[in-house]
């Protein structure tokens, strides 16, 4: 399967997005010591001494391929190139300090249309109390090109990564998944709607959740203050970017033991059940398929399970097993399936 090469050279749809990734980073050099985690976390952890660390996180969003601007506020996407970078920090439990933003322009944009960006740039900015530190400005020859780079600030022994999960851990997610998967459906159907027929005006009122989670999502920097309160350390944290089970994949990989997951504890908001209803489509392949809720996944050790227990806003959704790389669910009659990931299949 997928043996199939172009003259001896091979296509990059024969490997997903995360083989690619290794393979192409495999062979680096380190040189320095303090460098305690480089590609393969949502950040990189530098040691700086007297047990702080720096987490460096950086995202790059295409126009066409990450947002549509016929729906997308500018600043709306200002916003969320922010939100979805800090997001990262938390998910190393560190602390947000600073954001680099580099653009590539082309002369479609206005001056007024580049302010509206860098309004939710900075709003991003004050809601997570992070500096804007520099970045570069390009022309582009078609379209919109963000990227942004975060910094923060964590500590050595209480910075969390994909590999420490361990059996028997409990599996947490923090609030919903699943909406901002559902707000991008929505969106896509109006706008297919008024592609047709531009007289026809959406009335996308009901669906406000579901279109906010989508077009201006938060990185939960709450959280890890709930959970520092709380005096709970996960074993092991990611933030859900990609859909719950890519996530769940990602830490079994690196922490080489498998998950158990209960359908019926994954938290799924009543809208997003209702526009998968419309869509007829599974709730389910929302919360784990859907991706961009940007909430964290963690696990945590059967002893903090006292202190998490009943905690709003977490849901304890299964436990970590021994069984290496397998991901599986149980469904609401009782049966269990193994749950496959998307972006681990080809491009
Ligand atoms: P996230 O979804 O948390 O932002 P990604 O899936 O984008 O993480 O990336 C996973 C890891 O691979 C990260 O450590 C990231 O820095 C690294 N990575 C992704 N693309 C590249 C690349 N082209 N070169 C080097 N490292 C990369
Ligand atoms: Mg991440």
């Amino acid at each position: 399967m997928f043996e199939d090469k172009q003259g001896g050279l091979t296509p990059i749809t024969n490997l997903g997005e995360f083989s690619l990734i290794e393979k192409l980073t495999k062979d680096f050099p380190s040189f320095h010591t303090e460098t305690l985690k480089g590609v393969g976390d949502d950040a990189a952890v530098i040691k700086l001494g007297e047990g702080k660390v720096q987490l460096i996180s950086t995202d790059l969003l295409l126009e066409g391929i990450h947002f549509d601007l016929r729906y997308v506020p500018l600043r709306h996407l200002g916003y969320k190139a922010v939100a979805v970078n800090v997001s990262d920090i938390c998910a190393m439990n560190g602390k947000p300090y600073g954001i680099t933003v580099s653009i590539g322009i082309s002369n479609r944009f206005t001056v007024e249309a580049l302010e509206a960006l860098y309004e939710g740039i900075r709003l991003a900015c004050e809601k997570y109390r992070v500096e804007l530190l520099g970045g570069d400005t390009s022309s582009s020859r078609q379209g919109l090109v963000i990227s942004v780079s975060a910094y923060g600030e964590g500590a050595e022994n209480t910075t969390t990564y994909r590999n420490g999960a361990k059996k028997h851990d409990l599996i947490c997610v923090s609030g919903d998944l699943g909406a901002a998967y559902a707000g991008l459906l929505v969106l896509e159907r109006e706008k297919a709607v008024f592609l047709k027929d531009p007289n026809m005006q959406p009335d996308l009122t009901t669906y406000g959740y579901a279109i906010g989670r989508q077009l201006k999502p938060e990185a939960r920097t709450d959280v890890i203050g709930l959970l520092e309160n709380l005096g709970v350390l996960p074993t092991s944290m990611m933030d859900i970017s990609d859909g719950l089970a890519s996530e769940l994949h990602h830490i079994c990989h690196q922490s080489k033991c498998g998950a158990f997951i209960y359908a019926r504890n994954i938290p799924i908001d009543y809208l997003t059940s209702r526009i998968a209803g419309e869509l007829e489509i599974s709730p389910y392949t929302f919360a784990l398929n859907g991706g961009e809720d940007y909430e964290l996944v963690f696990t945590i050790s059967l002893k903090d399970y006292e202190k998490l227990k009943g905690i709003e806003g977490l849901h304890i959704i299964g436990h970590i097993t021994d069984e290496p790389g397998r991901v599986q669910m149980e469904l609401k009659g009782g049966s269990v399936v193994d749950v496959e990931a998307q972006g681990w299949t080809h491009f």
